[in-house]
């Protein structure tokens, strides 16, 4: 018989902590091409918070010329892309034809189901800004295999409060809903808390959180959150209070903790080897996911599946 862990993904299961605890993991240090990333998920390679399975925290920095962010064309199968942006642009286009241009305070969602190519680049007219994150949300079985899709959402919605600012990019958090399309239960909202201020917002006792500092300095229950970790919360939280003394941005994230096993290689999010193995080999062969016509360049070649090996996802 076969070999049947030829590939070796990472399975990811749910953090399965205590209720109202903090716990914090630092985040690891990679490149994606040229731009430096600091990677918040997976955790040691096996861990989702709700349905996010990746997060890579990218700037903030300045540029003159170049050109900081261009990621040649690649597939994915089985995720949503989620890509926020504090400042700077980012472009997008794919193989269903689609682009846009993420700016601040817009969401774009690229849902992959069974299989899409995109590409990600600093525009040519741009703010010489970037800072921003881009996540991976995982499809549950009944609609990864659907046809691939992409959304651009210009602005998010946003609930203001005399502390602070709450815009809520994925899923209904503070009384507002995003309308960015996601397929289980999932929080995605980016808190600024003001100077001086405590921002109190409710959680939904049923979802996991976890806290990523994006700017400022940050404190919750005492506990100053180190913009190097990622800070997670668990579930059973009815209220969260995040205290600033100069004012922050902070990432929030969340939901039901996710109950299915999924397996991520390289762009990849499946159940099984073999499903893994059969993406790559379209890829490579040129089957599956169609080009990205608006790109001039090479694309990027998928890994060896090499046993043992664990190719970083390129986002
Ligand atoms: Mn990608």
């Amino acid at each position: 018989m076969a070999e049947k862990s030829f590939v070796a993904a990472e399975e990811c299961g749910a953090f399965d902590a205590p209720s109202g605890t903090i716990e914090s993991f630092a985040n690891s240090s990679v490149m994606l091409g040229s731009l430096p990333v600091s990677r918040a998920l997976p955790v040691r390679g096996r861990r989702l918070v709700g349905p996010w399975c990746f997060l890579d925290r990218f700037g903030p920095l300045t540029f003159a010329e170049e050109k900081p962010m261009d990621v040649a064309p690649h597939p994915h199968i089985g995720l949503q892309t989620v890509t926020w942006l504090l400042e700077g642009e980012i472009r997008h286009d794919d193989s269903l034809g689609c682009a846009a241009v993420a700016r601040p305070n817009g969401v774009n969602v690229m849902t992959a189901g069974r299989g899409i190519a995109h590409t990600e680049q600093t525009p040519p007219r741009n703010s010489h800004r970037l800072d921003g994150v881009q996540l991976w949300v995982a499809l549950p079985d009944h609609v990864r295999q659907d046809a691939p899709a992409f959304h651009a959402i210009d602005e998010v919605p946003l609930a203001e409060q005399s502390t602070g600012l709450i815009r809520v990019f994925a899923g209904t958090f503070a009384g507002v809903t995003s309308p960015a399309p996601h397929f289980s239960s999932i929080v995605g909202v980016d808190l600024q808390v003001h100077a001086k201020g405590c921002l109190e917002v409710a959680f939904d006792p049923r979802c996991e959180h976890a806290v990523l500092v994006l700017q400022g300095d940050a404190t919750l229950e005492r506990h100053p959150l180190s913009g190097q970790h990622l800070h997670y919360l668990g579930t059973g939280r009815s209220s969260v209070a995040f205290h600033s003394h100069s004012g922050c941005r902070l990432l929030l994230i969340g939901g039901e903790p996710f109950p299915e096993k999924i397996l991520m290689w390289w762009n990849f999010v499946g159940r099984t080897p073999e499903e893994i193995a059969a993406a790559r080999e379209d890829w490579q062969d040129h089957r599956r996911f169609g080009d990205v016509q608006a790109y001039r360049g090479a694309r990027l070649d998928a890994p060896a599946l090499i046993r043992f090996a664990q190719p970083n996802p390129i986002s």
